[in-house]
């Protein structure tokens, strides 16, 4: 028969009910006879007996204490300052500890996966009940794991405090797991962390500048490898602000429509009310204004911050004023499907029989079905009457609408564009390829789709073909810096001074997307201690889970 001891190093005896949920296990050590922790000398004289009462693993359910029976031995050593010493269970539970060693252990792992508050709640559920503090104070007495030495890292920032305060974050690629968190993001502490690790060969990271430097000083002779992802994050980011810039341009080119898209459904959103358009008029009218503010002392070169900090505006919104070269107008609405839909082509062709009663259309439209009411159809027959309807010149008279902003057709954001004009071709919906022929009529679109492709394309296609990757790049880069578009020319410029990076990118196979995956994962325990663990407690945590 199977003989497991309940409790390590003892003989256990009875089993009491504790309470309306708890037991008490009496036990005893089987050893006969201890060593004195003052001059190790053993006895077997027994002085004595007291009791130890610490938690214990739990027992069907319910919480368990112990009634350790404790000897007392007397030292037979005459020299000792000591005349007695209690027995010690190393295996079981510390000298004056509250809890076993296993519970300790069982409390910090749900500490170390849940962190203190939510520990103590999960902790009292399966009959272990422990206050926050402690888990955290358990977590804290945890052996670290140690790792074994990482040859290929990855390197990235992640918020501690968004805008406000970045620690480091570092990955070992090789066996997809984060070795080390630290306090900031600058070159020194990269450079004092680097220098004590010379086994260190590959670190890929973002095109942070600190990062290249503290990598540069700390391991002179490690690869660096510019990550890929943030390859094409930092060529997004370029495509928008260019596109943010021209899009008011853009804009003004003519749609080229299909023939898969054009003539269905409606072509505009329904009329605005006179209230409606009204504030709108407003609005724009406010934005025009701090448009023209931003812009102008945007060119008398003042700095974003500055214009951020004095304008209270969101830092998108001033970078976007103060790049765009004429006003940024609100897209105009898309038409969103409306309960009329299937009811048009009955509607246009009693129209088109020279029926304009509002009413009758409604009744009509009813008796097929129409679930709405008669002002939606007066609203869609608003712009298609021949006469004015008797409602329209008894209650408008000679009230105008309020001038609109002459609209100009709409066209997809700055931010969409730039997704659109990044994406696969053969990922673009019919609609997105419209965009793109359509924003193609202009010079610096074609040229910059062109460029933006083609390094998309190389970027992608590492590991398949990446041996003349180089030469390629290098063709790339030559042209993009002489390409006329000033964004592109900065960009590659930038990737020049960071080529050897970029080339390493482009020919080995190493990349962050994993030490993004980390970043996703420690935010996680971040945010389950409310923001508010030190930096020291989240790096235990984050490291011992992994
Ligand atoms: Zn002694």
């Amino acid at each position: 028969m199977l003989q497991i001891s309940m409790v390590p190093g003892c003989l256990c005896g009875r089993i009491r009910r504790e309470g309306p949920s708890g037991l008490s296990v009496s036990a005893q050590s089987r050893r006969s006879g201890a060593t004195c922790p003052e001059c190790q000398q053993r006895s077997t004289i027994i002085h004595g007996y007291y009791h130890r009462r610490p938690l214990d693993l739990p027992l069907i359910g319910r919480h368990v204490r112990l009634d350790l029976r404790v000897r007392r031995y007397a030292c037979q050593n005459a020299n000792c300052r000591r005349q007695t010493f209690g027995e010690r269970l190393p295996m079981l539970i510390a000298p004056s500890a509250q809890r076993t060693k296993r519970l300790a252990k069982a409390q910090a792992r749900i500490g170390v996966a849940l962190g203190g508050a939510a520990g103590s709640r999960l902790a009292a559920k399966i009959a272990m009940p422990v206050s926050g503090d402690t888990v955290l104070r358990l977590i804290r007495q945890m052996p670290q794991p140690v790792l074994p030495p990482a040859t290929v890292i990855g390197i990235d920032d992640w918020a501690m405090k968004k805008r406000l305060r970045y620690g480091t974050i570092i990955v070992d690629l090789e066996r997809h797991c984060p070795i080390d968190l630290l306090p900031d993001r600058t070159a020194g502490t990269v450079t004092d962390w680097l220098r004590q690790r010379p086994e260190i060969e590959i670190v890929a990271r973002d095109r942070s500048t600190e990062y290249r430097r503290g990598i540069t000083t700390g391991a002179a002779n490690a690869v660096q490898v510019a990550d890929r992802w943030h390859l094409l994050s930092n060529m997004r980011q370029m495509v928008e602000r260019w596109t943010a810039g021209a899009h008011a341009r853009l804009r003004s080119l003519p749609p080229l429509q299909s023939v898969e898209t054009s003539g269905k459904g409606r072509t505009k959103a329904f009329p605005r009310t006179r209230s409606d358009a009204t504030s709108a008029a407003d609005s724009r009218g406010r934005r025009m204004a701090q448009y023209e503010d931003i812009r102008r002392r945007y060119l008398a070169g003042e700095t974003l911050m500055a214009m951020t900090r004095s304008t209270g505006l969101a830092r998108a919104t001033v970078r976007k004023f103060a790049h765009a070269e004429s006003f940024p107008e609100r897209s105009a609405r898309a038409p969103r499907r409306s309960i009329i839909d299937p009811y048009l082509p009955m509607l246009e062709a009693r129209l088109a029989e020279g029926c304009e009663n509002g009413l009758r259309l409604w009744r009509e439209a009813r008796d097929q079905g129409f679930p709405g009411t008669p002002k939606q159809i007066r609203r869609w027959l608003q712009d298609r009457r021949t006469g004015l309807s008797k409602f329209t010149t008894h209650r408008n008279g000679d009230h105008a609408r309020p001038q609109q902003a002459p609209q100009p057709p709409s066209l997809r954001s700055p931010q969409q564009l730039a997704w659109m004009i990044v994406k696969a071709p053969e990922t673009r919906s019919v609609d997105e390829v419209d965009v793109i022929r359509r924003i193609g009529q202009d010079r610096d679109a074609i040229v910059l789709i062109h460029l933006v492709r083609r390094f998309v394309d190389l970027v992608r296609r590492v590991g398949t073909k990446a041996r003349d990757a180089g030469p390629v790049f290098d063709t790339w880069l030559l042209e993009a810096k002489t390409c006329g578009v000033r964004a592109m020319e900065t960009f590659a410029a930038g990737l020049e001074q960071d080529r050897s990076a970029v080339n390493a990118a482009l020919q080995t196979g190493w990349s962050n997307a994993q030490t993004e995956g980390q970043v996703t994962k420690l935010k996680l325990f971040k945010r389950s201690m409310y923001g508010r663990g030190n930096l020291d407690l989240l790096r235990r945590r984050f490291l011992m889970a992994s």
